[in-house]
């Protein structure tokens, strides 16, 4: 690897805590047909904004960083897979709904014991992170998924009611 892929890289994957809370891919240049049986290779960016090491230990990923990675990562890979006639309709930009489809898709693989005990380790000891932990993890996040579905339902249901007392009151004053 030369030098200045070296330096590139560094620059397309830099994991560090910004000011303001930016995570994102940018595609810098999408793939097109160049010839007729070329294309143009795309350049990506992913900017995420992630805790900052502490300065006694390496950069460590809550699993809400890494699902987020991973979210980036999938449409990283969109664009990249991207083989387009035209730049402007390659990778993500095309319908939101369909943009979106294989980051939310990537987004399972962080919560994947498989997939995780491939990388996630102790920062320390080099253990592997414990099935029981990954476990525990996916339950802690269907409990939150299940306590903001409630908010939202109760959110609903107080706004249901004001707009039915609004109404009754609109309809004895016009009557
Ligand atoms: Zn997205």
């Amino acid at each position: 690897m030369t030098t200045e892929n070296v330096e590139l890289q560094r620059r397309i994957c830099t994991l560090q805590k910004k000011r303001r809370s930016i995570n994102a891919h940018f595609t810098l240049k999408g793939c097109r047909r160049i010839s007729e049986s070329d294309y143009q290779l795309p350049v990506v960016a992913l900017a995420c904004n992630f805790a900052a090491p502490d300065g006694n230990t390496p950069p460590i990923l809550n699993p809400w960083e890494v699902e987020t990675l991973f979210h980036e990562f999938g449409h990283a890979l969109h664009s990249l897979l991207s083989r387009t006639e035209f730049q402007h309709f390659s990778g993500t930009r095309t319908v939101l709904d369909f943009s979106e489809t294989p980051s939310q898709l990537f987004e399972h693989y962080a919560w994947d014991y498989r997939l995780l005990s491939q990388f996630g380790r102790h920062y320390l000891t080099g253990e592997i992170i414990p099935e029981k932990m990954v476990a525990s993890m996916n339950d802690a996040k269907r409990m939150l998924s299940a306590t903001e579905v409630q908010r939202q339902v109760r959110a609903f249901h107080i706004t249901a009611n004001t707009l039915l007392q609004m109404f009754k009151i609109f309809w004895l004053a016009r009557n």
